[in-house]
């Protein structure tokens, strides 16, 4: 087998697309998801039989799973696996700093290298190969990472040595794209109310000082289209903004706004759990006697 070969496991809204710019920037990959490879694989990839096979079989495997609780799963199956090649783990989901910090200390343990590296442009970020890489690991794997991380980046940032630094930095980033929708679908809605049209209220906003991410990007491509396709799940962004406001409290930082939000977004994945996170403007909408 070739020296550095590359895994990828998750091949979901994020992976797949990640994982054909690796493919793309002239990696070996193989891949795994459990919910199907074959059909997920992108084309160029070598579909594994399992996380075993694949742990057996590549150098560095990057990560791409739906929250802490499975990566953890994942790291312990690469752990267990009897005869794994494995050196480095880099992990690019969100996963919050304490499952971040426990993935490192053991996968350390075992000799193995970890970084935290979450991700932040949804999928088409992922899909344009543009996404910002939040990194915290031993700066030598940056540089031996740097190819990777170009191929699925366009800003790379190496916020500190330590796993779970990089979740940090990704959790407040989260907060502030979920309070942004938030408080957009609020805001939009009040000037509704008052007989304006949504898309004059959104490019009034958006040459003036309450721009923002759902402003900007969200309500005119995937709201006021009536698409609701950013591709991440409201369940997603719950999850990480119920990770940024525990982790705030461990931190004792300020959580009043933290709080708020956190309690919207629970009541939006009550109402549609299957949502995409776009559509808690549908969900505050359904509140009101604007409507759609
Ligand atoms: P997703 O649910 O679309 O993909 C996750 C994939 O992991 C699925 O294909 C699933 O089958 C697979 N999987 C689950 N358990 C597994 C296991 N035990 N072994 C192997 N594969 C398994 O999620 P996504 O939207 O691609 O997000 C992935 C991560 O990236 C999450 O942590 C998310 O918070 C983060 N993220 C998402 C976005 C976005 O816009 N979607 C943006 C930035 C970061």
């Amino acid at each position: 087998m070739a020296a550095n070969t590359f895994g990828f496991i998750g091949l979901g809204n994020m992976g797949a697309p990640m994982c054909a710019n690796l493919v793309a920037a002239g990696l070996s990959m193989r891949v795994f998801d459990a919910a199907g490879t074959a059909e997920r694989a992108p084309e160029g990839a070598v579909a594994a039989d399992s996380i075993a096979d694949l742990a057996a079989t590549t150098d560095t495997v990057f990560l791409s799973l739906p929250d802490g609780k499975i990566s953890g799963l994942v790291c312990d199956a690469v752990l267990a696996t009897a005869d794994r090649r494995v050196s480095r783990v880099v992990d690019f989901s969100t996963t919050g700093p304490e499952a971040a910090g426990a993935m490192g200390a053991k996968l350390n343990a075992a000799g193995i290298t970890f970084v935290d590296a979450p991700v932040s442009g949804g999928r088409a970020g992922a899909i344009a190969g543009s996404l910002t890489v939040i990194a915290s690991g031993p700066e030598s794997d940056m540089n031996d990472l740097a190819t990777a991380f170009d191929a699925v980046g366009g800003n790379i940032f190496h916020v500190g040595e330590a796993p779970g630094q990089a979740q940090a930095v990704k959790l407040l980033n989260n907060f502030l794209s979920a309070t942004a929708m938030a408080a957009t679908s609020e805001a939009v809605l009040f000037g509704q109310k008052y007989g304006v049209d949504i898309s004059t209220i959104l490019d009034c906003v958006n040459v003036s000082s309450g721009r923002n991410t759902a402003s900007a990007d969200k309500f005119p491509n995937r709201v006021v289209t009536g698409t609701y396709d950013a591709g991440f799940a409201t369940a997603l962004m719950t999850k990480d903004v119920a990770l940024y406001l525990e982790q705030v409290r461990v931190a004792g930082t300020p959580d009043e706004i933290g709080s708020v939000v956190s309690g919207r977004w629970n009541a939006v994945l009550e109402d549609m759990p299957e949502s995409d996170f776009t559509e808690i403007y549908r969900h505050i909408a359904g509140e009101t006697q604007t409507g759609e």
